[in-house]
């Protein structure tokens, strides 16, 4: 199970999975960070996509296809704003990471690139994020069978990248 979940520094919009996971924002319309860069490699056609699907609650996750992305999927999610963690925060962003991949089993992917949700703009604590990222998706990989081979925790910086490897060696 260890040799599925790893975590590498990079560009989310450049991996070579079947989905890559998009830190969105309720409208789902685009945005600055990560959503920014995968719309802006995506082309116009995720844009549209997005249109119909008509927002998305916090702690939900929706799919599109990739467009010009070398990934298939895109998988939306939306984290929660930090307020200091007494607002349900934790919660919301294991959610986040359930159903982002119930979402991509039921479409069969094999592969997964997950950025740090909620970790920019919407300033949740890194450390703690990677720890709750780490311990959700090892809780719900070990829960049932689901045909993934790789999900990768994406870095964008050496920091990220540092606070991911502490998690997984925990
Ligand atoms: P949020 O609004 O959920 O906080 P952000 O996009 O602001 O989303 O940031 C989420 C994380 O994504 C941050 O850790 C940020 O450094 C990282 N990030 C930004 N651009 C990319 C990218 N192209 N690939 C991977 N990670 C990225």
């Amino acid at each position: 199970m260890e040799d599925l979940l790893r975590c590498v520094q990079g560009d989310i919009t450049g991996m070579e999975v079947d989905a890559i996971v998009n830190a969105a924002n309720n409208s789902l319309l685009g945005g600055g960070g990560v959503d920014g860069a995968i719309h802006q490699a995506a082309g116009p056609g995720l844009l549209a996509a997005c249109r119909l699907l008509g927002g998305c609650p916090t702690g939900e996750a929706r799919l599109t296809d990739g467009y010009l992305l070398p990934a298939r999927y895109v998988i939306h999610t939306v984290g929660p704003v930090w307020q200091g963690g007494g607002e349900g925060e934790p919660e919301l962003l294991a959610a986040c990471y359930r159903n982002s991949l119930e979402l991509a089993v039921s479409r069969g992917v094999a592969s997964i690139a997950f950025p740090a949700i909620s970790c920019g703009v919407y300033g949740y604590p890194l450390e703690a994020a990677c720890i709750l990222a780490v311990g959700e998706l090892r809780a719900w990989l070990s829960g049932r069978p689901h045909g993934l081979r790789e999900v990768r925790l994406v870095a964008f910086d050496a920091r990220a990248l540092d606070a991911y490897r502490r998690a997984i060696e925990a």
